[in-house]
């Protein structure tokens, strides 16, 4: 089965609601990785959550969601593409371990320097572009409240969200508010009347359960909440699991770690391993390979570190 993202729209199009529910994508995520429930249940929302907000994204590029944190978790990390593939990891801190009823204050903040960091980064970027990067304060007892909290801080579009993981799915809803359009006169009607339809969706949308967004597909989840309105839909979009890593890409990594660096770990292994992150497919430089690294520095077209015009 393809997992798959639901996009809909109010009849009166004021309201986006969109759905998504993965199974063999999250599968992917968690392949190479053995991670204890809270962990799984925290990533999983989060990428659940990356798929709802790339799916809106107007340019080719990726968004990344990553939460930073101060305790038991470094870092929880999803890149999403605008074609809606996406890779995710954790960065544990070593020497923590992960209490079985960790929550995501617990593991990711219990010193108060947790952040929640937004970026969008378009593939084709324009001269001195860079990419956008949001970050506030990692606030609120779910990684929905936590999103809520940014879009809210970050001025964006009234956003609801319902997110909810487990080792075998990961499921979402978000329930958008849209900016109008129109003349002055349609304006302040139809802003009455966009506001009743925001209650209205918002209010249904309200009853849902953790357990019910998780077990439900999303037809009869859609159909469950919202079968008294005319909801317009589109066709569904297909969500993958994807690691874009290369050796390019981890040579690239080496090369700004510097050759002392390089040189130091290779006196003391023989070779550099790199693990790539995302996906554990290992990437080996010997003596050769390393030498190399700072000889003829030539990065492969297409694969070139960032640089600033
Ligand atoms: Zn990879």
């Amino acid at each position: 089965m393809t997992d798959q993202l639901k996009k809909y729209l109010t009849e009166d199009r004021s309201v986006r609601v969109q759905a998504v529910r993965l199974e063999d994508t999250w599968k992917a995520v968690q392949a190479n990785h053995d991670y204890p429930p809270a962990i799984t249940n925290l990533l999983g929302e989060l990428v659940a959550a990356s798929t709802l907000l790339a799916a809106n994204i107007k340019f080719d590029g990726s968004l990344v969601l990553q939460i930073q944190g101060d305790g038991p978790i470094a870092l929880l990390v999803v890149e999403c593409r605008s074609d809606l593939s996406l890779r995710a990891t954790v960065k544990m801190r070593e020497g923590h371990d992960v209490p079985t009823d960790g929550t995501m204050q617990s593991l990711l903040n219990p010193g108060g320097n947790g952040r929640f960091i937004v970026v969008l980064d378009p593939q084709r970027k324009l001269p001195g572009q860079q990419a956008y990067q949001g970050i506030v304060p990692l606030e609120g007892d779910t990684v929905a409240q936590a999103l809520q909290h940014y879009m809210k801080a970050s001025e964006q579009l009234d956003t609801r969200l319902w997110l909810a993981a487990d080792a075998g799915h990961t499921a979402g809803m978000l329930i958008q508010r849209l900016p109008h359009h129109g003349g002055a006169d349609a304006q302040i009607l139809s802003e009455q009347a966009a506001t009743e339809t925001w209650d209205r969706i918002t209010a249904l949308a309200g009853t849902l359960k953790r357990d019910e967004i998780l077990e439900t597909d999303i037809d009869t989840l859609i159909h469950r909440l919202f079968w008294e309105e005319t909801l317009v839909a589109f066709d569904p979009l297909p969500v993958s699991w994807h690691c874009p890593c290369t050796r390019e890409r981890v040579a690239n990594m080496l090369r700004s770690l510097g050759e002392e660096e390089v040189n130091s770990i290779l006196a003391e292994r023989g070779q550099v391993d790199v693990g790539c992150d995302f996906c554990g497919k290992p990437y080996k430089f010997d003596a050769v390979d390393c030498a190399a690294l700072f000889s003829a520095h030539q990065p492969a077209s297409g694969d070139k570190p960032p640089t600033v015009h």
